[in-house]
């Protein structure tokens, strides 16, 4: 089977604020203009040093997030700096407000020599505030600059006249490869203001494995999440809750992420197989009864924000046979060794 998805812990995000100029409908961080948490600079440096050592280079890339990262263009410059002098490669996600014309947008980003690449949001939302002008600006900015560009768009509904001619619009300027598209989800502040969005539930959950659970993000008050999926807007622990900083180094946190047999099916599997595990050990009643169709992260949050469900996860990957499958899974399917049962990241036989 081809491989997809990265290798486990090449990529790790950095959400270094929840600050941003506007305050999309369809954010599931609540970010936006009145918002004050960032991490301070002399901490970002602290966890960018200890990711950057973090198995002797293992890690290869630091994803910087927010927010707006580019709320603070001087900070966001001694951040990627930092974390290129580690050896790591810095991307960066943006709304690009900072593009009104071609020359600003190459004047910021020939700043930032370190970012390595640059990922632009645009959609039908982000438009009411930033015009599509200045993403295609950044875009052309960073074609004549040399550097490497991508663009995530969001819509309720990949059918919709808007998404569509959004995408139309930045074909003009870039290729159909470095636009990725994504459907929003109900949670954050997009579960009050879009809510649901009439979209169709199945009683089966999403048969896809997760593309997206290989790469940690570390939020600003420590919490370290598996993926930046909805699971980030549950309040309880749960098993792609991978750990605290403070409570544990981001060494500590990572390795027991390798033994995590629940987020390891997830990867391998998609949360069906945890929830055909589930039915199998008799406790198919605790499970949700729909599914919001061909959403493989809906399955995965409506498994985790349920406290009896997620007791039920923590004893299955507590299981022996369990975790000997899902680590063979993982040899298999994603070519991985580790998830070993003995908490060690170590080579299977
Ligand atoms: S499927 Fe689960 S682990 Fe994967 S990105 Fe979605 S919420 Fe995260």
């Amino acid at each position: 089977m081809e491989k997809q998805g990265l290798d486990y812990l090449l990529n790790i995000g950095l959400l270094l604020t929840y600050k941003c100029q506007i305050a999309c409908p369809h954010c599931i961080i609540k970010a936006g203009p009145n918002r004050k948490e960032k991490i301070p600079v002399e901490v970002a440096f602290d966890w960018i040093s200890q990711v950057s050592r973090y198995r002797e280079g293992h890690v290869n890339i630091l994803s910087i997030t927010g927010g707006e990262p580019f709320f603070d263009i001087d900070y966001l410059k001694d951040i990627s700096d930092f974390a290129a002098q580690c050896g790591l490669i810095p991307t960066v996600v943006s709304n690009a407000f900072w593009a009104g014309s071609r020359a600003s947008a190459k004047k910021v980003m020939a700043n930032l020599q370190s970012v390595k690449m640059f990922t632009f949001s645009t959609d039908v939302y982000h438009q009411k505030a930033i015009p599509i002008e200045n993403i295609l600006n950044a875009i052309l900015a960073a074609k004549e600059l040399g550097r490497p560009h991508s663009v995530a768009v969001c819509a309720a509904d990949l059918e919709e006249p808007e998404y569509k001619k959004t995408i139309d619009t930045l074909l003009k300027v870039t290729e159909k490869r470095r636009i990725s598209s994504a459907i929003t989800f109900p949670v954050g502040r997009a579960a009050m203001t879009l809510g649901a969005g009439g979209r169709a539930l199945a009683s089966a959950p999403c048969p896809a494995a997760c593309l997206s659970g290989d790469s940690p993000i570390i939020f600003p008050d420590g919490r370290v999440t598996a993926c930046i999926g909805p699971v980030i807007d549950i309040d309880g622990d749960h098993p792609l809750l991978l750990g605290r900083i403070g409570e544990m180094s981001i060494e500590e946190i990572l390795d027991k992420s390798e033994t995590n047999a629940a987020l390891h099916a997830i990867r391998v599997w998609g949360p069906k197989k945890i929830i055909s595990e589930l039915e199998r050990r008799g406790v198919g009643n605790l499970l949700p009864k729909e599914y919001f169709e061909n959403s493989v992260c809906d399955a995965c949050y409506r498994l985790m924000s349920d406290d009896k469900i997620v007791s039920e996860i923590e004893k299955l990957a507590m299981d022996e046979q369990f975790m000997l499958e899902v680590a063979y899974g993982r040899l298999y399917h994603l070519g991985e060794g580790g998830s070993g049962i003995d908490g060690e990241a170590q080579p299977l036989p």
